[in-house]
């Protein structure tokens, strides 16, 4: 039998909907052999999550993923087999929680010029674990019935650009990257095709991560189809950088999207986990 591996997901220590706990007993129902667990800017999860996973025989990975800027976009950089409690990696995660509540104070400020108040203090509430995301607040706008869906909350009033965007310039790209290389971690480009780039600036972008030391892509994620993969097999092969997959699970209501429902790697790339092994 093929073995399942997933290297991407999130936890309610991000904006995922299942604790670390409830998320490694999906990883162990869905046959999963390795999972990592990275949250958005936060190592809060892996603890628990790692205990669970030790009970459950699922080989556990530390990871992140960190929110980092490349020019004028955000991009996601995930990190794997870190060492969660290093210093680098404490202080940028610090460092982004700070920039993660300034931003949330102005997106409150936004949405209560709409005519919905109070959201920070719904938000704060429902926040576990520092990391505040755009979900938390779409989760608001739902459940106070502003919304009736979270893609509705991002398509009305979260989305880049929309009513209550607040832009926000994340930790420069090479600054995710040393963070992560410093704890001892492999740094890798999350879901490279979402950001929508032309094939000139991809390869722009993964010469500058190339470059700061960067040393996977993900090739398969989620809901790729088999010319993505293709694609993003060859810049692997082309920047002599590893391949990772990963499914990018949030919640089990986002039933396009099952952790460990990810295609094999395919045969002609390096897997990032050999990077370690
Ligand atoms: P943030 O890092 O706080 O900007 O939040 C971004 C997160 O919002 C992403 O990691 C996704 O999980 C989620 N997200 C972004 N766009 C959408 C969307 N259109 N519908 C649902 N979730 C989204
Ligand atoms: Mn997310
Ligand atoms: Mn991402
Ligand atoms: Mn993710």
């Amino acid at each position: 039998m093929t073995q399942i591996y997933d290297l991407h997901c999130h936890s309610t220590a991000s904006d995922g909907a299942l604790s670390p706990t409830a998320l490694i007993k999906r990883a162990a129902e869905n046959a999963i052999s390795m999972l990592a667990l990275t949250d958005h800017d936060t190592v809060a999860g892996l603890t628990e999550a790692k205990k669970c996973a030790d009970e459950l025989n699922i080989n556990f990975i530390n990871g992140i993923e960190i929110s980092a800027q490349w020019e004028k976009i955000g991009v996601h950089i995930v990190g794997l087999n870190i060492d969660p409690q290093h210093d680098a990696l404490q202080k940028l995660m610090a460092e982004l929680h700070i920039m993660r509540i300034e931003r949330a104070e102005k997106i409150a400020q936004k949405l209560a010029k709409k005519g919905i108040p109070d959201a920070l203090e719904f938000v704060q509430k429902t926040v576990t674990n520092e990391t505040i995301t755009r979900v938390h607040f779409a989760n608001f706008l739902v459940s106070q019935a502003y919304v009736s869906t979270v893609s509705e909350a991002f398509d009305r009033y979260l989305g880049d650009g929309k009513s209550a965007y607040v832009s926000t310039t994340w930790t420069p790209l090479e600054n995710a990257i040393q963070a992560i290389r410093d704890a001892g971690g492999i740094p890798i480009v999350a879901h490279p095709l979402r950001y929508k780039l032309t094939a000139t600036r991809m390869k722009k972008l993964l010469g500058a991560f190339k470059n700061a030391g960067g040393l996977a892509i993900e090739v398969v994620t989620g809901r790729y189809n088999p010319d993505e993969m293709r694609i993003l097999a060859n810049y692997a092969n082309q920047f002599e950088l590893a391949a990772s997959v990963g499914s990018d699970f949030h919640s089990p209501e986002n039933v396009w999207i099952e952790l460990g429902r990810v295609a094999p790697l395919p045969n002609n790339v390096k897997p990032v986990w050999e990077l370690w092994q």
